[in-house]
C-alpha cells in the first residue's frame, strides 16, 4: 500500500504567498505521485486561521481548480498552534500521516522525501530540525536557542531548533487526540506522545512573500505559553526564593548575637533587619507552598493521558 500523505498547513493573512507556495507545493507533490513515493489520493490542506483578506478565496479557487487541494476554515483567529491543532485533528483518521508546515514554504519541502523515508522505516513521528541559524540574525539566534536550553532545563523535552514541520503517523495523531489541554505549545506537547521518532535536518529559508504573522509581541506571548503551559517550575522557584531568605534571616540572627555578646551592636537596628529578612523568607515560603498545590491542581486540570500503550506482545492478539 502506498502512503497516503496529507499536508496541514496553517494560513493567516497570507494572500501575497499563497498562489506561489501553491504551485510549489503542487509540482513538489506531482514528483513525489510520480515516483510513487506517495498515493494519488493524497492531499495538500490549507487551514485558514480567521485571515482578513483573501487567503480564504484562494484557497476555494485552489481547491475548484485541483483536487489536490482541500482547505479547512476556522471560525475566527485564534493563532498559529490552535489553526494547526484544528487541522490535524481533523485530518485524524484521513491520511497514513499528516506533514504539517508553514505556508512561507520557509522550511525546507524537498525535507519531505526524508521524512517519508523514516515513516517507511518505522516512525511515527518525524521531527524537522535546522542544521543551522545562520540566516538568523545574533539576537534571534541568540534568543531562540537560549530558550529551547531554559524550556529543557524546566523539564520539558523539546526538540533543540524544531519548530513544527513535523510528520506525524495517524497513530500518533490518534494518541495525540488524548491530550485535553487547552494552552497548547506543540513542539513541548508532542514529544510527550512518545512512540518511535526521529528528526531530519534542514535549511531554513526566507519567507517567500509577505511579511511574518509572528511579530515580537506574538513569539514572547508562544514563549511564555511554551513555559507555563509545560512547566510548574517558575513556582517550584518560589518556593525556594522563600527558604533561601529564611536562611539568611537566620544566618544574620546568629551574626548579630555574636556581635551583641560581644558588645559592637547599634541598638534596634539588628532586630528589625532579621525580622524582616525572616518574615519576608516565611512569606514567599508560604506562597511557594500555595503555589505547589496550584501546581498540581493545574497538571491535573490538564487530564493530559497518563501512559500510552506502544506494543503488546500477546497470544490473544495475533490470533
Ligand atoms: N499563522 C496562523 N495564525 C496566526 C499567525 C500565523 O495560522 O495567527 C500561520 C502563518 O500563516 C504561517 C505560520 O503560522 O503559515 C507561521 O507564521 P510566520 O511564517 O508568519 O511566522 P515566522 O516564520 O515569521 O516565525
Ligand atoms: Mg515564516
Amino acid at each position: 500500500m502506498m502512503l497516503k500523505l496529507y499536508l496541514a498547513i496553517p494560513c493567516y493573512n497570507e494572500q501575497e504567498v499563497l498562489p506561489d507556495s501553491a504551485e510549489k507545493l503542487l509540482r513538489k507533490y506531482r514528483t513525489l505521485m510520480d515516483g510513487g513515493k506517495i498515493s494519488s489520493d493524497s492531499r495538500i490542506v490549507f487551514i485558514d486561521d480567521g485571515s482578513r483578506d483573501s487567503t480564504w478565496e484562494i484557497i476555494e479557487k485552489l481547491h475548484a481548480a485541483e483536487k489536490i487541494f482541500d482547505g479547512i476554515k476556522m471560525s475566527r483567529n485564534r493563532g498559529h498552534q490552535n489553526a494547526l491543532l484544528g487541522g490535524l485533528m481533523a485530518l485524524r483518521g484521513r491520511a497514513d500521516a499528516v506533514i504539517s508546515l508553514d505556508a512561507d514554504l520557509q522550511d525546507d519541502i524537498n525535507a519531505i522525501d526524508l521524512m517519508i523515508e523514516k515513516y517507511e522505516q518505522g516512525c511515527d513521528i518525524v521531527y524537522g530540525v535546522r542544521s543551522s541559524r545562520e540566516k538568523d540574525s545574533f539576537f534571534k539566534r541568540f534568543t531562540a536557542e537560549g530558550y529551547y536550553k531554559i524550556l529543557n532545563k524546566m523539564g520539558a523535552k523539546v526538540i533543540f531548533n524544531h519548530a513544527d514541520f513535523r510528520l506525524m503517523s495517524d497513530r500518533a495523531l490518534e494518541e495525540f487526540s488524548k491530550f485535553h489541554e487547552v494552552n497548547i505549545f506543540l513542539r513541548g506537547l508532542v514529544p510527550m506522545i512518545g512512540l518511535k521518532s526521529d528528526i531530519v535536518e534542514y535549511e531554513r529559508k526566507e519567507r517567500l512573500a509577505g511579511e511574518s504573522k509572528y511579530p515580537l509581541k506574538k513569539m514572547l506571548a508562544l514563549a511564555w505559553e511554551g513555559i507555563t503551559s509545560l512547566s510548574v517550575k517558575p513556582l517550584r522557584f518560589i518556593t525556594v526564593t522563600g527558604i533561601c531568605a529564611f536562611l539568611v534571616s537566620i544566618g544574620m540572627l546568629i551574626y548579630f548575637l555574636v556581635r551583641f555578646f560581644t558588645g559592637h551592636t547599634v541598638a534596634g537596628w539588628a532586630s528589625l533587619a532579621v525580622s524582616i529578612w525572616a518574615l519576608g523568607g516565611l512569606q514567599l515560603l508560604a506562597m511557594g507552598i500555595l503555589g505547589e498545590y496550584l501546581g498540581k491542581i493545574y497538571l491535573e486540570a490538564k487530564q493530559r493521558p497518563r501512559f500510552i500503550v506502544e506494543k503488546i506482545l500477546s497470544d490473544e492478539d495475533e490470533k
